[in-house]
């Protein structure tokens, strides 16, 4: 029987309470209007009607220091393609849906969704930092399917009954939206479940919002008697400045393993140099290439979508610019298979 996780108290004033201030700040300031977003990058005024109208289900999110990594004046730049709602996102095109990956069928107990065997995904919360307009989740009615304080106890207690699960994967949303306190309760939590051996965090927020990355956070996770892996998500190698490398730096200790996964996007990285770029900026970070996923066809992301023939060709050109640690595998999700199918 598993312990309920304790209810929060306040803590005092600390140098780790101002490391977990700075990023609440800086999530709090983030960017949720189009004018101003145009305005900090000298874009266009006329791209933010439509980026109000095509944001008005799934708004605009974007943090300062992302914007910092952009070009201004450039209303191609492959990290604003990423963030801007644009008006086609409206259009319904045949074959995208709200829930491209049937994820509601998957669902257990609270926000437990298991997919695949002996590992399951724990959904703790519906929110970002940055809401990336291809994101397949971006309809996901995340209080409905347990991603909730209830949802999690509840997740607990699936988990600690079923001792064929050996990994839990944190997502959401984001899992590390979690302040510390928060996680470390819940990673003591699933630690006392004997049968859980491993912890994977998928995260956005060490590249996006890479002072989330407290130092409390890596003295946590270094703490736990799991494996600990994280799988950041970056597209294109702009994403990866100084502020994330020493994010990255700082999280060593509490996490030797480290992988990204990226989506291959038109526009953004449906490129052999922009990927091998990005590859290369990875590996010298300490990250390995891990995931090249083709787009899932969430309704509104179509104008992302890049075809696996294409995709096909820039692994093949990937395999001839790098050595083969660096080359990603290119994957898709069909709803159904009991594992990612990888295509090249
Ligand atoms: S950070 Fe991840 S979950 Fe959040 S909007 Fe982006 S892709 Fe979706």
């Amino acid at each position: 029987m598993i312990k309920a996780m304790p209810v929060s108290n306040p803590s005092p004033p600390t140098t780790s309470a101002a490391a977990s201030a700075c990023w609440k700040r800086e999530l709090a300031e983030a960017v949720r209007d189009p004018i101003e977003l145009c305005r900090l990058l000298d874009l266009d005024q006329t791209l933010a009607g439509p980026a109000a109208v095509a944001g008005s289900s799934f708004p605009l999110l974007v943090p300062r220091g992302f914007i910092a990594r952009m070009k201004p004046g450039d209303p191609t730049d492959p990290l604003l393609l990423q963030v801007l709602p644009r008006v086609e996102e409206c259009e319904e095109i045949v074959g995208f849906s709200a829930d491209p990956l049937a994820e509601q069928q998957a669902r257990r107990a609270g926000g437990l969704i298991q997919k695949y065997a002996g590992r399951a995904l724990l959904l703790l919360t519906g929110g970002c930092a940055v809401n990336c307009r291809y994101c397949f989740r971006r309809e996901f009615p995340y209080a409905a399917s347990g991603a909730t304080p209830a949802g999690l106890q509840a997740a607990l207690r699936e988990l600690a009954a079923d001792p064929s699960i050996h990994e839990v994967i944190l997502s959401g949303g984001d899992p590390l939206l979690f302040d510390d306190r928060q996680l470390d309760q819940l990673v003591v939590a699933l630690g006392a479940i004997p049968h859980v051996r491993r912890l994977r965090i998928h995260s956005r927020l060490p590249v996006v919002l890479p002072s989330r990355v407290t130092e409390d956070l890596t003295a946590l996770l270094a703490a736990s008697r799991l494996a600990v892996s994280l799988v950041i998500h970056a597209n294109h190698a702009a994403e990866l400045d100084s502020t994330v490398a020493e994010g990255l730096a700082r999280l060593t200790a509490g996490v030797p393993l480290r992988f990204n996964q990226a989506v291959l996007l038109r526009g953004v990285n449906d490129d052999a140099a922009v990927l091998a770029a990005l590859s290369e900026r990875l590996i010298d970070l300490g990250v390995a290439p891990y995931y090249l996923h083709l787009l899932d066809p969430v309704r509104g992301a179509a104008a992302f979508a890049v075809s696996e023939a294409r995709g096909r060709e820039l692994l093949d050109q990937l395999r001839r610019r790098l050595p083969g640690y660096a080359v990603p595998r290119l994957a898709r999700e069909l709803p159904g298979e009991p594992s990612k199918v990888w295509i090249a």
